[in-house]
């Protein structure tokens, strides 16, 4: 399938850029700029071919459409995919060549760390643009905003708790946290703070060795996690995590993790609500690194300012839950509702 095909007469804009110096092969999805610039972060990975490349920016720019709407930020939906081992062929001149990709659009897209990025990369790429979010504190940025990802899923999980078991203290749960990267490990933070007994599955043994140190975490084969008996299952690693094959091996009560895209189709979301299992819109649960962004970077807050913010993460999740139950609908139907209203609104 085309480029054209592909972005369906939905998206605004799909840009390319080569540059053969750096060896920096990039793609620049803007999926809208209706509510405000688009902001998405830069994902940095070794795609299989450019269509994977292709396809994986075209649906992460869409989800962060919805995620600002849903989270009522004045901000479009936009992603940045790098193709490559970020291990093998980051540096310094690709970095500044993506910035200058960036700086190319004139703001109408703004970048962010995600997969493979980092604050540091970030004020690497701040050198050639201004149009990036999540440099680090001392460079005058708002810092890691994983951090603020993964205080928005906790407080989500909390929302979670209360319309499973009508109790928000989370102690004495077990939830499965699969990925233990930067939202991944922050969240195993706060969850063992919490008193939550911790699963935890990584393909990097480095994550998963440190999880278990410093959390006392149990382990999981990463290709089994989804199946582990829990009662929170948090995909915190890549997208598509839910599907024909994982669906039927599902035991958990819920599903709620910072992860884009994690359901591989829409009809997913029903059939999570026809197997009981309660699951908390991607994009809602892990707005909490772009609501923290916005307000730390542009508006000044103050980090306890910022956390009061993203902890409404909870309350739009409640909002979604009751609106799920009142139409009879699944819980990412009753989403994309809400932020489809809010874009149909604006445009
Ligand atoms: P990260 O790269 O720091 O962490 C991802 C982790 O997942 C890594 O440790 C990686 O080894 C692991 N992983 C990869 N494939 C795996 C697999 N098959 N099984 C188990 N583990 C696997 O990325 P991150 O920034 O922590 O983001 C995690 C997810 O949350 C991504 O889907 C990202 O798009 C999403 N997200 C992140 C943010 C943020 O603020 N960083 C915001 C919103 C959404």
């Amino acid at each position: 399938m085309g480029a054209f095909e592909l972005m369906g007469g939905e998206y605004e804009q799909v840009v390319y850029n080569h540059d053969h110096v750096s060896g920096l092969k990039a793609i620049i999805a803007i999926h809208s700029t209706v509510l405000g610039p688009a902001l998405g972060g830069t994902r940095f990975y070794p795609y299989a071919t450019e269509d994977d490349a292709l396809r994986d920016v075209l649906r992460l720019a869409r989800g962060m459409s919805y995620k600002a709407a849903a989270a009522g930020l004045d901000l479009g939906g936009g992603k940045a995919v790098i193709i490559g081992d970020p291990k093998r062929i980051k540096t310094e001149a690709l970095l500044r060549a993506h910035g200058r990709f960036v700086e190319s659009l004139g703001g109408r897209y703004i970048t962010a760390e995600d997969i493979g990025t980092f604050s540091a990369d970030m004020d690497m790429v701040a050198r050639e643009t201004r149009f990036v979010t999540g440099r680090s504190i001392v460079n005058g940025g708002g810092g890691d905003p994983s951090i603020n990802t993964a205080y928005g899923v906790f407080r989500g999980m909390h929302a979670v708790a209360e319309e499973l078991w009508q109790e928000h203290d989370l102690a004495g749960r077990h939830v499965v946290v699969q990925g233990a990267g930067k939202v991944g490990y922050e969240l195993c933070r706060l969850l063992h703070e919490a008193g939550v007994r911790l699963t935890v599955a990584d393909v990097d043994l480095d994550n998963v060795a440190r999880a278990v140190a410093d959390f006392g975490a149990e382990t999981s084969d990463s290709s089994k996690v989804h199946a582990v008996a829990c009662d929170i299952f948090a995909p915190c690693a890549l997208g598509a995590v839910i599907d024909d094959d994982t669906l039927p091996e599902l035991a958990c009560a819920a599903v709620a993790g910072s992860a884009n895209n994690v359901l591989a189709r829409a009809e997913h979301g029903h059939a999570l609500r026809e197997l009981g299992i309660l699951y908390a819109p991607d994009y809602v649960i892990n707005a909490g690194g772009a609501i923290a962004i916005v307000g730390l970077e542009q508006l000044r807050w103050t980090p306890a300012e910022a956390d009061v913010a993203v902890a409404r993460i909870g309350d739009t999740l409640a909002e979604i839950y009751g609106r799920a139950a009142a139409e009879d609908v699944s819980t990412a139907a009753a989403a994309d509702a809400l932020a489809a209203a809010r874009l149909g609104a604006a445009a």
